[in-house]
């Protein structure tokens, strides 16, 4: 079977637009941006897109391609202190070799929609609230949607970077699954794979999960996003094969991709309730 990621989408939104007419003023995000790489400039134009179908005000904070460290998180804490904004991203690639875990320091938590901030991740490992990455709580949001029990079930996530790997599986773990995290050192992956009620790939390898990896009924996230030389894009996953033998699986495109970005204006709109709240 495979999972119809833009449907999850769907419903998700429609329980976002309650939300957001509940709330009487738009929810806003700013998305700082500091490079002029093709790909990430088609995802802010499909975030905005989204946002503006909800109603949520979201903005683009453009920034010299060749911005410090110092000029990025100046400008996040700035975007976070607007009165109308409630969520700040930051888009990466970033200039000069910077990684995210340099400037994100500066996205104050409750802000820090898409769980950039080290800090999110800390408390989210420490089980306090916290903003996950939002693909991370894609994968969760997913298996919930699909009534994926995952008390006492083992999973395996193929994967450990700080915006999807680790955070599923915190997440995983927080719902008392068993979690195995794999990586490029862990031997004999397929054989760990096997092991798995719920199989997430988080790596950027296309047709790395083949079926021999699934063990059968198995449910399989896959959340690789990779381009093909025609202009395409794939996953970690051999999803014609796989499909054979697991339960379930997200397809790429039409899985997770939708998911994450309805969950990341799920966020925005809990920032901007908490916010009123607090008022
Ligand atoms: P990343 O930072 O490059 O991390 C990749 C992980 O995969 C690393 O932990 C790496 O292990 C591991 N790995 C690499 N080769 C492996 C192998 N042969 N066997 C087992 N593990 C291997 O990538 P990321 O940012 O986590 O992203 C992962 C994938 O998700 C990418 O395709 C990315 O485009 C996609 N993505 C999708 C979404 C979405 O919304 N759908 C969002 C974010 C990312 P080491 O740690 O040992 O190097």
């Amino acid at each position: 079977m495979l999972i119809d990621g833009r449907k999850i989408a769907a419903e998700l939104g429609s329980e976002l637009t309650e939300r957001i007419a509940a709330l009487g003023t738009p929810p806003g995000l700013a998305i700082v941006v500091a490079t002029g790489d093709e790909s990430t400039a088609w995802y802010v134009r499909s975030l905005l897109r989204t946002a503006e179908k909800l109603g949520i005000a979201a903005r683009r904070v453009d920034l010299p391609h060749d911005a410090d460290a110092a000029t990025i998180g100046g400008a996040l804490t700035e975007a976070a202190t607007d009165p109308g904004t409630h969520g700040v991203i930051c888009q990466t690639p970033l200039p000069h070799g910077l990684s995210l875990a340099d400037v994100a320091g500066a996205i104050p938590p409750e802000a820090d929609v898409d769980g950039a901030n080290p800090v999110s991740l800390g408390r989210l490992a420490a089980g306090l609230d916290a903003y996950a990455p939002a693909t991370a709580a894609a994968v969760l949001a997913i298996l919930d949607h699909e009534g994926v029990e995952l008390t006492g079930r083992r999973a395996v996530v193929v994967g450990r970077s700080t915006v999807v790997g680790k955070p599923a599986a915190l997440l995983l773990l927080a719902r008392h699954a068993t979690v195995t995290i794999c990586h490029s050192r862990t031997p004999d992956l397929a054989a760990v794979a096997r092991e798995a009620d719920v199989l997430v790939a988080a790596v950027g390898r296309p047709g790395l999960v083949t079926a021999g990896f699934v063990k059968p009924g198995a449910v399989v996230v896959d959340v690789g996003t990779n381009a093909t030389p025609d202009g395409g894009l794939v996953g970690d996953v051999d999803t014609g094969a796989v499909e054979q033998v697991a339960g379930a699986v997200t397809p790429v495109p039409g899985g997770v991709g939708p998911v994450t970005t309805m969950i990341l204006m799920r966020h925005v709109v809990s920032a901007a309730e908490r916010r009123a709240q607090r008022a």
